[in-house]
């Protein structure tokens, strides 16, 4: 092989390991800490092998702008191939016309929605923080708060959107974007009865399916595309593939300026690896085995819930019709912050999450988010998800009987997580010794 001194000799042969302990100690210790623990936040879940192959492809040294078949660069054979693979099983997998798979994020692809239809200035009506809306729906920290001006809807006392209170909120306030889906509303949305709202102010509905995507999937939960002007979603959480955004519709006109909001309107270069991650988990999402999945997570998580409403734990609107539900802790007195340090010692992850109506700073809560969609990748069913639900009852009841995390039950309760995650392992073969592992 020639050599020049510009050539490192080990820099196309040497692990990761080897180059960068530092880095590659960290990502060892991530994959330890997922084989011995429980997931249960709502917004993750295990990609396949496949899907780490296609993210760490060297595909990851092209760069392409603009769509399939019209790039401004050469040399896109393969990630064109690649791009319309995602976008032709994005397209068949949720029954539209049109699919842009390129936003970088859920957040991107909602950025590139307001771009795209709306002007500085103009009215958004999407659902409150607090009641279990997103960031990227007008919050005012958000680019989307601070440059449009949002009207917000809530839940009605136990937990469910009050359609009366949509509808009166677009006639008094005709917003042009009516925006439905969450981050923390687990139950099912009515879509046709936001499409009437916003056909009756002339508003286009967006419906962000994030958190039931693979539901819709794999045919657990009821589609929003064809009722919404435009759907977004991640492609991470319960879809079950790479971090990133999709946008669907199935109007043409609408399509052409999506495109070109997303680029060159938000991005620019394609993130190409995570597009080939997407096309592999769109691919595994169009298999018959992804519907036993769905059903599998949605079952899961009703399982959670009522195991939790056993032991008198609170569920926000009584339960779920998606993968993720929110236990009430202030009947217990206790804090969102608090209880998920406390399961975490526990070996059990989830998040703090505001409840409706909570007085708690965001960072502290008055509520718990959990999700299924994670555990049920594992291969956990409702026997496992019980044991789940006794082990976050038995934590809550014990902080909540001693006014303190009692670190004698975390313990307990670690040993057995752990003895459990052993008996369902989670990538096998892959250590810190594996390319992908490392
Ligand atoms: C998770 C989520 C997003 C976006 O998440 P990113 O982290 O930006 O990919 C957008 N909308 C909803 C409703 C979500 O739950």
């Amino acid at each position: 092989m020639t050599q020049s001194p510009a050539r490192e000799p080990g820099y196309f042969l040497d692990h990761l390991r080897t180059v960068d302990p530092e880095v590659h100690a960290a990502l060892a210790g991530e994959l330890v800490r997922q084989q011995d623990g429980i997931e249960l936040i709502a917004s993750e879940n295990l990609v396949s092998r496949a899907s780490l192959e296609a993210l760490g492809s060297v595909i990851v040294n092209k760069t392409v702008e603009g769509r399939p078949g019209a790039r401004y660069y050469g040399g896109a054979e393969f990630a064109d191939r690649i791009e319309a693979l995602a976008i032709e099983r994005a397209k068949q997998l949720f029954g539209c016309a049109f699919a842009n798979v390129q936003p970088h994020s859920g957040s991107q692809a909602n950025q590139a929605v307001f771009l795209a239809l709306l002007q500085p200035g103009d009215t958004v009506l999407s659902m409150a923080l607090d009641a279990g809306g997103h960031l990227s729906h007008g919050a005012a920290v958000n680019l989307t708060g601070k440059w449009f001006d949002p009207v917000r809807y809530r839940t009605d006392a136990s937990g469910f959107i009050d359609m009366s209170e949509v509808e009166r909120l677009a006639h008094e306030h005709r917003p042009k974007l009516i925006i439905c889906g969450g981050s923390a509303y687990p139950r099912a949305i009515d879509f046709a009865g936001f499409r009437a709202i916003a056909d009756s102010v002339g508003a286009i509905l967006l419906a962000d399916m994030a958190h039931f995507a693979g539901l819709v999937a794999g045919g657990a939960h009821p589609s929003p595309v064809s009722h919404a002007h435009v759907t977004t979603a991640t492609t991470y959480k319960n879809l079950r593939g790479a971090r990133g955004g999709i946008i669907l519709t199935d109007d043409s006109a609408l399509a052409r300026k999506l495109d070109s909001a997303v680029f060159p309107g938000v991005q620019g270069s394609v993130i190409l690896n995570a597009v080939a991650a997407k096309a592999v988990c769109l691919g595994e999402a169009l298999k018959p085995e992804f519907k036993t999945y769905a059903a599998q997570v949605l079952a899961n998580a009703r399982c959670l819930a009522a195991t939790l409403m056993e032991r008198d734990i609170a569920i926000v609107a009584g339960g779920t019709d998606t993968p993720l539900l929110v236990a009430d802790l202030r009947p217990f007195g206790l804090t969102g912050a608090a209880a998920s340090d406390s399961l975490e010692a526990a070996g059990l992850t989830c998040n703090k999450n505001a409840v409706p109506g909570d007085t708690q700073p965001p960072r502290v809560t008055s509520g718990l988010r959990f999700g299924s969609a994670a555990g049920t990748t594992r291969g956990f069913g409702e026997a496992e998800f019980r044991r789940i639900g006794g082990w976050i009852a038995d934590v809550l009841h014990a902080m909540a009987a001693q006014g303190a995390r009692d670190e004698a039950v975390e313990q307990t309760i670690r040993a057995e997580v752990q003895a459990l995650c052993r008996a369902f392992p989670i990538y096998p073969g892959l250590d810190a010794r594996t390319p992908e592992g490392q």
